[in-house]
C-alpha cells in the first residue's frame, strides 16, 4: 500500500503589524505555494486580511470565533478536517500546502497541541514549520510588554526579521541578538519590503520533525479589546489621516493596531488603512475588489477599551464635517484561558 500523502502545513505567526499578511500575499502568488490553502485567523470580526489576500485562486478561509490558541480552541482542527473531506469529495480544488496565519497575539504551542489531538489531522497533515515575523524597528520595545512575542520566537523554526529597510542598523543587530538568545536554533532571514521569496524561505526552513511538544498553557496578553467602526460614507483623506494620527498619539502604548478598508472622496479605488503600534498611518489604494467589503476600521487596544477609541475617532471625524458615521459594534474583549 502506498504511504498516505500528507499535506504540509506552515504556521505563520508574529506580533500585530509585523508584516505577516504582506509576506503571505507575496508567497501565494509564487510557484512554491501555488494553489495553497490559506487559513487566516484575526482579531476583530471583520476579515480584512482575508480581503487583502483575496485576489488569488481559492478564497482564503477565515477562522472565526476568536484567537485559535485560546478563544477559538478546536476550530482550527475541525477546519483542517473539513478541508480534507471537501478535497476528497472534490468540492474544492486540490491543495498542496496549508498556510495558516495566526492572530498577532497567538501562542503557537497550544495551536500545535490542538492539531495533534485530531487523529485525522495527524494522519493527513504534516507541520512543516513555524515561521515567526519580528519587526526590526519596534519588536524590541514590544517584547517587554507582550510575552507572546517571546513565545512566538521560542516556537519558531525560522524567524523573519521584517522592516530591515526602515530600521536603524543597531536595532537590526539588537533584534538579531535577542532572537539568537531566545532561540539559537532558528535561522534568521532579513526582510526589507517583504522581499523574501517563498523559494528562499523553503531553502532554509529546517526539518520540523519531532518538535511537536513545545507548549504548556497559552501565554497570552489579557485585557485586549477590539471594536469595529463602520465608515460607510466617503471620507476626506486629510481628515482621516489627521484623526488617526491624533488618536494614535492619544492612545500611545495602548493602541496595537488599526486596520480596515475605506472609501475616500474623489477616489474610485477603495483604500486600505493601517496604523501600527508605533503610530505609523498608512493609507493606500486597495489592489483588490471590494464589492462586498464592510467599509470601516477594526481597532485593537490593550489596557483601554477599543470601543471608546472608536467613539472618539467617530466624533473627531464628524467634527470635520463628515456625517452619518456608523456607531460600530460592541467592544469584544479577548479572554484567553
Ligand atoms: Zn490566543
Amino acid at each position: 500500500m502506498a504511504p498516505l500523502r500528507k499535506t504540509p502545513l506552515l504556521l505563520l505567526t508574529g506580533f500585530l503589524g509585523t508584516g505577516k499578511t504582506t509576506l503571505l500575499r507575496r508567497w501565494i502568488r509564487e510557484p512554491e505555494f501555488h494553489g495553497a490553502m490559506v487559513i487566516v485567523n484575526e482579531l476583530g470580526e471583520v476579515g480584512i486580511d482575508q480581503q487583502l489576500l483575496g485576489a488569488g485562486a481559492e478564497q482564503p478561509r477565515l477562522l472565526e470565533n476568536g484567537c485559535a490558541c485560546c478563544e477559538g480552541a478546536g476550530d482550527v482542527a475541525s477546519m483542517l478536517e473539513d478541508l480534507f473531506y471537501d478535497r476528497l469529495h472534490r468540492n474544492i480544488p486540490d491543495f498542496s500546502w496549508v498556510l495558516l496565519e495566526t492572530t498577532g497575539l497567538a501562542d503557537p504551542g497550544p495551536i500545535l497541541d490542538l492539531l495533534a489531538e485530531s487523529e485525522l489531522v495527524r494522519e493527513r497533515y504534516d507541520v512543516a514549520g513555524i515561521v515567526t515575523t519580528f519587526d526590526a524597528r519596534s519588536g524590541l520595545q514590544q517584547v517587554e510588554a507582550y510575552p507572546e512575542i517571546l513565545r512566538q520566537l521560542q516556537s519558531a523554526s525560522l524567524v523573519l526579521l521584517t522592516r530591515c529597510d526602515v530600521a536603524a542598523e543597531r536595532d537590526v543587530a539588537a533584534a538579531r541578538q535577542l532572537i539568537e538568545r531566545v532561540n539559537p536554533f532558528a535561522p534568521i532571514l532579513h526582510s526589507a519590503g517583504a522581499n523574501v521569496a517563498a523559494q528562499d524561505l523553503l531553502a532554509v526552513l529546517p526539518d520540523f520533525g519531532g518538535r511537536l511538544s513545545i507548549s504548556g498553557p497559552a501565554q497570552h496578553t489579557r485585557d485586549v479589546t477590539t471594536a469595529f467602526l463602520a465608515l460607510p460614507d466617503s471620507l476626506s483623506m486629510a481628515a482621516l489621516r489627521s484623526a488617526l494620527t491624533q488618536a494614535a498619539q492619544m492612545q500611545r502604548g495602548e493602541l496595537l493596531r488599526v486596520k480596515g478598508v475605506v472609501r475616500l472622496i474623489g477616489q474610485d479605488a477603495a483604500h486600505v488603512v493601517q496604523v501600527t503600534a508605533v503610530g505609523d498611518v498608512q493609507i493606500e489604494p486597495a489592489d483588490f475588489g471590494t464589492g462586498a467589503a464592510p467599509f470601516g476600521l477594526t481597532l485593537i487596544l490593550k489596557g483601554a477599551p477599543a470601543q471608546a477609541m472608536a467613539e472618539t475617532l467617530a466624533s473627531n471625524l464628524s467634527f470635520r464635517g463628515l456625517k452619518r458615521l456608523g456607531a460600530g459594534s460592541e467592544s469584544s474583549p479577548l479572554t484567553p484561558i
